[in-house]
């Protein structure tokens, strides 16, 4: 069953991705004002935000640029956080609804810097269920429930019924390739920042990051790694727990059946359709929570077996799958992303709970203002 490729995501087909010529590995010690640790979306961010206030900035990744989850997740830009805004807003107070807007500002931006080929504003349906099984009522009273709590806040949200099921249509949402959207931001970065590829740290500490091939001296470390952080700083574990996600890719369905990102059964299971007609389909993380908290992140014949009957399910008709993989997310107690500073000058930011792709770089644009100003982080990140 696992015969595919078992760690490359089909995203890197994209030929843009696919032509990636590479960064240099840092071979040598550098002073700089800021080193950044993770060159994924959050990574990413946070040097954007830095370099356009003038800092002079190192960032390293052990792997190719978005190595991690920023370059193998479903790629969809949905507005809030991972718990749905009704239950963010009765467990969190109104924070919750400052974190739904600044994501939504975050995809205007993302929109902005990297245009309409690549950030698409489909918007997103979550759907009660999933398409072709039998209704479930409770799925839908939560549509519902969170379809009012949006209204009540002024976000747009509409009823879906259609040949999908029925469910909510959110229209300020997006996709994307995700792998493309980062390579993408490393592009618009070169020149402005130092970035460096297979340049993995080996310790971490106030105004020095150390790697196999050179030290690099700093004011600020801004470690922006989500899943496995707890490897990188051991003082996290406890605060921020890994488990892994998987996903598949099949071969061109017959019908243009998706017309943006559609997410069911709570949200547990989700897919995208591309233009060249390809599936790119997650979940299960409910059905396979114990088995999933690990630091591995190669894909697993049970958790694949079942999001194959998702993507059949997805596309109406039985599907051929071209590539299966899996990476690593944070998750903490709280639902909460994490800001912290561990150490003095050496703050590190992740723990999304399988969000990240909006969620991150917020927290990345808290955390250099913590960094650069001492501002304290807002109240929907915990510290
Ligand atoms: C299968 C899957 C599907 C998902 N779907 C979605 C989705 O549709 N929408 C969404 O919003 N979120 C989704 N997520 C979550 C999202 O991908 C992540 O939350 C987000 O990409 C995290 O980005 P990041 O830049 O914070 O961290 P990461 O992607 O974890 O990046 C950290 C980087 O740090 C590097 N690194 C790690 N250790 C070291 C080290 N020792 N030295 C140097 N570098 C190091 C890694 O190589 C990596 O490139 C999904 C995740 C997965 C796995």
């Amino acid at each position: 069953m696992l015969g595919t490729d078992r760690s490359r995501p089909a995203w890197d087909d994209d030929p843009v991705v696919a032509e990636w010529p590479g960064l240099p590995q840092l071979d040598t010690d550098v002073s700089t004002d800021v080193c950044v640790v993770g060159l994924g979306g959050s990574g990413l961010a946070a040097i954007s935000e830095l370099v356009d206030r003038g800092h002079d900035v190192v960032g390293i990744d052990a792997g190719r640029i978005a190595a991690g989850a920023a370059g193998r997740n479903g790629g969809f830009l949905l507005g809030g956080p991972a718990t749905f805004l009704h239950d963010a807003l009765a467990a969190w107070g109104q924070c919750a609804v400052d974190l739904y807007r600044a994501t939504l500002d975050e995809i205007d931006s993302l929109h902005l810097v990297l245009g309409s080929d690549v950030i698409r504003r489909t918007g997103s349906i979550r759907l009660a269920g999933l398409p072709g099984a039998p209704p479930d009522v409770a799925d839908a009273q939560d549509c519902a429930a969170l379809a009012q709590c949006l209204r009540e806040n002024g976000i747009a949200v509409e009823e879906y019924s259609g040949e999908l099921g029925h469910g909510i249509f959110l229209p300020d949402d997006a996709v994307m390739n995700p792998a493309r959207r980062a390579l993408g931001l490393a592009s618009t970065l070169q020149g402005r920042a130092a970035l460096y590829e297979h340049t993995p740290v080996s310790t971490i500490g106030s105004r020095s990051v150390t790697t196999p091939s050179g030290t690099i001296r700093c004011d600020l470390v801004l470690v922006a790694i989500d899943g496995r952080l707890e490897r990188v700083l051991p003082q996290l574990d406890g605060r921020v727990r890994t488990a892994r996600l998987q996903m598949l890719a099949t071969a061109p369905i017959a019908a243009q059946r998706l017309p943006c990102p559609v997410y069911g059964r709570w949200g547990y299971d989700y897919a995208q359709q591309d233009a060249a007609g390809r599936l790119f389909v997650g979940g299960g993380r409910d059905r396979f929570a114990e088995e999933e908290w690990t630091f591995s992140s190669d894909p697993t014949a049970p958790v694949q077996d079942y999001i194959t009957e998702v993507a059949e399910s997805m596309a109406g008709e039985p599907v051929s799958v071209n590539a299966r993989w899996a990476a690593s997310v944070g998750f903490t107690g709280d639902g909460k992303p994490l800001c912290t500073e561990v150490d003095d000058g050496v703050i590190a930011f992740g723990g999304y709970n399988g969000t990240g792709n909006l969620v991150g770089p917020v927290t990345a644009r808290a955390a250099v203002a913590l960094g650069l100003d001492g501002t304290p982080i807002p109240e929907y990140l915990t510290g």
